[in-house]
């Protein structure tokens, strides 16, 4: 029997989405061992002991996998963010496509064929946005970056490897105002002081750049200075806004923006469409890999021409409108009134003339469709972590398109999403991981249902 403070040594055999190694004691007892890979075998300590799995610290490594890469991000552990910068970005994949595997035929039940997960090209600065919370050090000083793992407390980056270089420039005029003007750090525990969060959005192809300041408050005193020091440093800055959140919540964005600088947006290309992006407006943070992503449910919508598309939860409507020349008509339902006004001018800028957008809850929108008698063809469907109700899949059943792709942020919810359409008469044909997010513990997947 295992006991706390037990030193053993453990073969890691398999990880779990979160980024622990797992090995198994010879009694079948699972050990999660953070920071280890498949193919280590490690002296561990015993942290915690439960029923049937405990919990260790690595303390040498015996013999390391030859998946083990040198870490090469000085934050690496210290932030929530990566995961899987010890080991090779093939051995990363090979989890990830596993997670997708597991998850599917575990939790839904789903037999069904699965393709190799699309790796990304970039696995560094791939990212276009950033939401980084300020914070203080022990000593009084300000910190900014990212929250350390299963906390709130900030810990300092300078520069993540994650993000585009232009955003260490944005963080550092930031610093050097708050040095200047000594502007009071927001305290979650008192909910006092003024600045929140630093929004950062990056268009790659256009090189437009927002910078956004979550305030607890109207703006900052001496706002003017700051957007000049901005403008100074960065010659691609296209709008500077104040967002404003005064409640006490873990929400990132509050419900107001005013436009200080700019136009208040940034525009960017995808799939050769150009797109508004609003600050509001959710954008897909790995552009180059969304362009794959949409192309592979492309593939899976097989469009003809002659079809009705409805793409529910569309944001600013990019999948719809990147195949809204290969349909009859598209129909995007989404719930932030600023996407979908963005959708609506993307459609209008790429000369789409089919497309008509419903600022609307995706389940309720899908019922009056459905009363209206709309029945479309194919179905798109790309919700957040929380996946679909059980109403909205019937409602979409009801309506019999011949094909549904679900674009997923979460195998859980997809695999009991599959499973639902399972019973309503939809089998699913085929799975395709897609990493949008490299050396995190995330993954996409994008999967073809049929009727049947
Ligand atoms: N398909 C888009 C956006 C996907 S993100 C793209 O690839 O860019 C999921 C979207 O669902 C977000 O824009 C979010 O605002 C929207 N959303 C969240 N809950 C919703 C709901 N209940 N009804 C409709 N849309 C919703």
């Amino acid at each position: 029997m295992l006991k706390k403070n037990d030193i053993i040594t453990l073969d890691i055999t398999s990880a779990t989405s979160e980024g622990s190694g797992v090995g198994r004691t010879p009694d079948g007892t699972a050990v999660f061992v953070p920071m280890t890979a498949i193919g280590d075998t490690a002296r561990v300590k015993i942290l915690k002991v439960k029923k049937t799995y405990a919990f260790a610290r690595l303390e040498e490594l015996v013999t390391p996998s030859p998946a083990r890469i040198e870490p090469d991000c000085p934050q690496y552990q210290k932030c929530g963010g990566c995961v899987w910068r010890h080991i090779t970005y093939a051995a990363e994949c090979a989890v990830k496509e596993q997670k997708v595997r597991d998850a599917v035929q575990r939790i839904g039940g789903i037999s069904t064929s699965f393709m190799p997960v699309i790796p990304s090209q970039r696995t560094c600065r791939y990212r276009n946005k950033a939401q980084l919370p300020f914070g203080k050090s022990p000593d009084g000083g300000v910190t900014m970056g990212f929250y350390a793992f299963h906390s709130h407390r900030v810990t300092d980056c300078t520069d993540c490897a994650l993000q585009p270089t232009v955003f260490k420039t944005v963080m550092d005029v930031t610093r050097e105002f708050i040095r200047l003007t000594g502007v009071e750090i927001y305290d979650e525990q008192t909910g006092r002081g003024r600045l929140r969060h630093l929004y950062i959005r990056y268009g790659e192809i256009t090189d437009e750049l927002m910078v956004c300041y979550v305030v607890n408050g109207n703006g900052l005193k001496h706002e003017d200075m700051l957007i000049q020091m901005l403008r100074r440093e960065l010659p691609n800055l296209k709008t500077v806004v104040f967002n404003s959140n005064r409640e006490k919540t873990n929400v990132i964005l509050g419900s107001k923006n005013r436009v200080a600088y700019g136009s208040g947006f940034i525009t960017d290309e995808l799939c050769g469409l150009r797109f508004k992006i609003s600050p509001f407006s959710f954008w897909q943070v790995n552009r180059a890999q969304a362009e794959r992503l949409y192309a592979k449910a492309r593939e899976y919508a097989c469009l003809g021409g002659s079809e009705v598309l409805l793409d529910l939860y569309c944001g600013t409507g990019t999948i719809g409108l990147t195949m809204a020349k290969d349909c009859k008509q598209l129909i995007g339902v989404e719930i932030i009134e600023d996407a979908v006004r963005d959708a609506e001018h993307n459609a209008a800028v790429n000369s789409i003339c089919n497309a008509r957008f419903m600022c609307a809850d995706a389940p309720q929108a899908a019922q009056r469709l459905k009363e209206e008698g709309v029945r479309p063809d194919v179905v798109i469907l790309d919700p957040p972590r929380k996946g679909c109700s059980p109403g909205l899949i019937q409602t979409i059943a009801q309506m019999a398109p011949k094909r549904v792709v679900y674009v997923s942020c979460d195998p859980a919810t997809l695999a009991r999403d599959l499973k639902d359409f399972a019973a309503m008469g939809y089998q699913t044909q085929e799975v395709t991981p897609v990493d949008m997010f490299p050396r995190t513990a995330h993954v996409e997947s994008v999967a073809l249902l049929t009727r049947t």
